[in-house]
Parts: structure tokens; sequence; C-alpha cells
């Protein structure tokens, strides 16, 4: 007697395998059998009437720290197919957390993940100091997905240094306590480290967040712990401080997979992004696990304009929120023309360059204006017969700064992205889950994947799509029996229907602690998802479950083969 059976499925092994026709059982969690699965009878039979099932996505740059610890089911995560997700990405996260220290830790995290502060405050339990206590406390609650945690660099940098980790260089001794931590963290079951020396991520009042004060040796210092560890992954998010080359030597120090991030398309660099694939690739050569995140959407930021943080790297844009200055400014025709000016003109700061076909609306402020929801401003401009500049300042101005504007900066030139996400070395994911909720929602990537990239593109075949978002990372990641619908392996699923799959456009909700806002999206033709083989998600909605998720603690320390042989053909 099995626990469930999927009949009649189209079912892909998560392995790149050629799809099969037929069925599924679950027993205790775990796949049972697949294929012609006879007798025995089930506890629940599900038709899948031909329909696509999978294993569930592994996102494997989430920031749920927070979230976690007052929403079980780490929405929207798994109703946009992820069954397992890893939290303290960039070396941010909430633990270990001394209580001297928390609020800085918070603040920092607030700022930069973009979340409200006062959401984080209103909704965090705080019932844990140590990252072992941490790890408890989401095993007590429960979790829908299962989760990784990834001892966060600056979170351990200020729970010995407090506010001077911002500041300054670590003393051997200060660096030697970090140590203490980051073993004490993987010694209570983190995946690895994560960390960052990007010149974006910045904490409360501007200030470096604490791991971009880390000499290479403090670096490296992690690194040979990572090494007397049988498994642990590396990820950094780097920017112009570091690029592969360090990464490769983390990696030859610790003998463990490194991950560089953003592995983004830049319009105005396009050569930037083949490099980072290239040299990842070398290093991979020379037998040493290199890999990259990639992500398969463009990379999008929503504000209004009385907070255009992206528009304030222009030094004419106005260093005011009041309404009656702001409206002067943006209503003067001179402003405007200088504006229109400032935009031609090229600097690297800029990401904001006037190109309308990426500028959309996300939230109209006024209700007649709905329909122009999710189109862009160039297109809406044309079929008026206006400037676009002109209409970006006068709906704003209509609708008294409450036009939501949604601007895509990078990854917006599809060949380029192609060429990145095809790549063995790339993997898809950078979702930013749990972070940045008011500017963007790129939780359902895989959604995208399945159906812009491979069923509209035509880029993948599906099987090969689907293995680059499930056994893919947990093949990097060391994450044993998941990505992966064989028997034995966990049975974390999704079902969906291939000629619908997709991802709708943003719709803004304030359902945060303290009616925190937040954009979400859905994915169509997602018809259900399974975790342990528990359903969480109907296709419409959560199930009110037993949490399933497991807190993942033992990881593989094998070295993947992924992308490590011969260069490959595209
Ligand atoms: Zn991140």
């Amino acid at each position: 007697m099995y626990d469930l059976i999927i009949r009649n499925a189209r079912i892909a092994d998560g392995l790149g395998s050629p799809l099969i026709d037929g069925d599924l059982a679950v027993k205790d969690g775990r796949v049972a059998a697949v294929g012609d699965v006879e007798g025995g009878g089930a506890v629940e039979t599900v038709e899948a009437n031909g329909d696509v099932l999978a294993p569930g996505v592994i996102d494997i740059h989430t920031h749920y720290d927070a979230q976690l610890t007052w929403d079980q089911t780490a929405s929207p995560s798994p109703a946009l197919g992820v069954t397992t997700i890893v939290i303290g990405n960039c070396g941010f996260g909430v633990a270990p957390a001394p209580a001297e220290h928390r609020d800085s830790i918070l603040a920092n995290l607030a700022e930069v993940e973009a979340m409200s502060l006062e959401s984080l405050r209103a909704g965090i339990d705080t019932n844990y100091e140590s990252f072992r206590e941490y790890m408890s406390l989401l095993e007590q609650k429960g979790t829908y997905p299962n989760v990784a945690v990834l001892a966060s660099h600056t979170v351990m940098r200020t729970a010995v240094m407090g506010d001077q980790g911002s500041r300054r260089n670590a003393t051997q001794d200060e660096i030697d306590q970090m140590l203490v931590l980051f073993r004490e963290a993987m010694d209570a079951g983190a995946i690895g480290l994560g960390s960052s020396s990007n010149e974006n991520h910045r904490g409360a009042d501007g200030i470096p967040i604490a791991s971009r004060l880390s000499s290479d040796d403090e670096f490296r210092a992690f690194a040979r712990v990572l090494s007397e560890y049988n498994h642990g992954v590396f990820m950094a998010t780097f920017g112009e401080k570091h690029g592969i080359p360090f990464v490769e030597e983390i990696c030859r120090i610790s003998g463990k997979p490194s991950c560089y991030a953003p592995h983004f398309y830049h319009p105005h660099q396009p050569k930037r992004a083949v490099q980072i694939m290239d040299q990842a690739e070398d290093a991979r050569r020379r037998g040493l696990p290199v890999f990259t995140q990639g992500s398969c959407q463009p990379l999008s930021l929503s504000f209004y304009l009385d907070r255009a943080y992206s528009l304030k790297t222009y030094s004419l844009w106005p260093d005011t929120e009041d309404h009656d200055e702001l409206r002067n400014v943006f209503s003067d025709p001179g402003f405007r023309d200088e504006f229109r000016e400032a935009l031609t003109i090229f600097d690297s700061a800029h990401l904001f360059t006037g190109r309308w076909e990426w500028v959309s609306i996300a939230v109209a402020g006024l209700k007649k204006n709905a329909d122009l929801e999710g189109r862009n401003i160039a297109e809406i401009a044309s079929e008026r017969g206006v400037d676009p500049l002109e209409l970006f300042f006068d709906l704003a101005l209509e609708e008294d700064f409450r036009t939501k504007y949604t601007f895509f900066m990078l990854n917006t030139e599809e060949e380029g992205v192609a060429e990145i996400i095809a790549n063995d070395g790339t993997l898809i994911s950078l979702s930013d889950a749990g972070a940045h909720n008011s500017m963007l929602c790129d939780a359902g990537y895989a959604m995208h994947l399945f159906g812009h990239w491979t069923r509209e593109l035509g880029l993948f075949d599906l099987a090969t799509a689907i293995r680059k978002v499930t056994h893919d990372p947990a093949e990097v990641y060391g994450i044993i029996n998941r990505g992966q619908l064989t028997p034995g392996a966990w049975a974390d699923m999704i079902l969906f229907d291939p000629d619908v799959i997709s991802i709708t456009k943003m719709t803004q909700h304030f359902d945060l602690p303290a009616n925190g806002e937040r954009l979400l999206r859905q994915a169509p033709g997602l018809r259900g998802t399974w975790i342990n083989g528990t359903r969480v998600f109907d296709g419409q909605n959560y199930l009110e479950v037993r949490a399933p998720g497991h807190i993942l603690k033992e990881f593989s320390g094998v070295c993947p083969k992924l992308g490590m042989g011969k260069r490959q053909q595209q």
C-alpha cells in the first residue's frame, strides 16, 4: 500500500533523461516506484492527465532567514514550484545573533535586502542566539520547503566586532573568533559559507555591510576552515573588487564548490558576462569546481517617483520626498529637458538609462489607469502619440505619485542571457526570494524558464530545463537525494501543464507583518507542489498540512561532475 500514486504523468527524472509516460508512487515521503505502478493501491491517487511531473525546484539564492520565523510556507516560493531553499545568501542572515548586536544585524538586513524594518521587527521570532539554536527554532516551528542554511559572513563579523565590523579590518584575534562561530555553524549543519564584497551591498545608514571590510586573508581563513569539512559550498556576491580568479583561489584552498554571484548580462558591458563564464569554465577544466549563479529573468526594480532610489545617481534628481516640491520640479519643462539630456550621457553608475521599453507600470495609482499595469512606457507613449519621458512624469503627477514603475535594468538582452544560462557552469537562480519584497518578485524563475525559454523560445528541451533547476543545483551544493525523481529519492515534486506554465505580472499586496508591502506573481499551469510526499500547494492555495520540510544538515562531499568535462557545445 502506497501513500500516494500519481497516475498518467509525463515524468521527468531531473537528471535530463527524456520524459517517460507513467505513474509514480510515494511511500514514507520518498519515491517508491516510477513507471508502471501496479497493484497495492494507495491512500491517495492523483490523476495527472498527461501533465508533467518533475522534481521540485531547488532555489539556491533566497533570503527567507527572517521570514521563516513567522511564515512556515516561505511564501511565495512553493506556490511557484520551489521545494528546497538555501538561505543565508550573500552573507546576510539572522544567526548567530548575540543580544547586544541583534538590532544591528536586523537593521543591516533590512537595508541591504530592502526589507521593511517595521515588518522584520514585528514578525521575527528572536528566540535563539546561536546558529544551532536558530536551526532548532526552524525545526520546531516547521517549514513547508526543505531548508539549507549558509553560515553568514557578515552576521558572524557583526557578532564578533559589533558595528566595528562594517568599519575596519579584523584583528587576527577577531578572525579567530569568527572562525569559532563558523565551525559551530558547520558542525550544526550549515551547508557552507555565504559572503559578499559587492559595492552595492550597504547596510543601515549606507555603511558597507561587514564582509566588505574583510581582507583577502580573512576570506582565505574561512576557506581553510571549509577544507576541514567533508561537505560545504562557498557562495559570494562579488562586484568590482573580486572576480572569478579569487573565487578560484578560494576553491583551491577549500577544495569545495565555489559559486560566484551575480552573473547578469550587462547591456553596457556585453563582454563582461562572457568573460566570467569563460574564466569559470577554465577553472573547471583545471579541475576546480567553480560555478556562477545566473538569472533567466531581467533584473527589475520597482519604485515610486517620490522614492526613486535608482534615479538618485543622477545629480540633478531632487533630493526630497516632499510632494509639493517634487511636483514643481517634475512639471518644469527645463528640468525635463536637462534630465532628457542626462539620460544620453553614458556613465556606468547610472543603471537607469531611459530605455522606455524597459520601464513599465507595475501598479497604477488610479482605477481608471488599471489597464496600463504590466505595459511599458514606450508602447503606451507611442499608442498615445506622446513623448515617453513626458508620459513618465505626467502619469506620476496625475496619480499623485502613486504610480509604481518597474525598471528592468540588467539581463534584458535575451541573446546575451541565453548564452549565459545555457552554460552548464551557470546555476539558474538569483531569485532573491524573501528580499526586496516591495521591488520585485523573481521567486518563480523556473516557471519562466519552462514557459518562456523552453516552450516559447526553444532554448532548452524540457528535460534539460528541469535538470537546470533541480538536479544541477543539488549536485553542486551536495544536496542528497533531492532534485531527482528516482526510487529512494525524497518525493519533492511539481505537477504542471507544459503548454500553459508561465509566470504572471506582479500584483501588489500588503500582507507582511505590520501590513508591509510586497509584490507577488502566480504560476498559471502549476497544478501542485509536494514536499517529502506531502502536497503543500494545489494550484490555487497553500494546503493546511503539518509542515513537511526538512532542515537539511547532511550534505554530500562528492565533487560535482557538472560542467567539469570538455568544453560543452551550446
Ligand atoms: Zn542575495
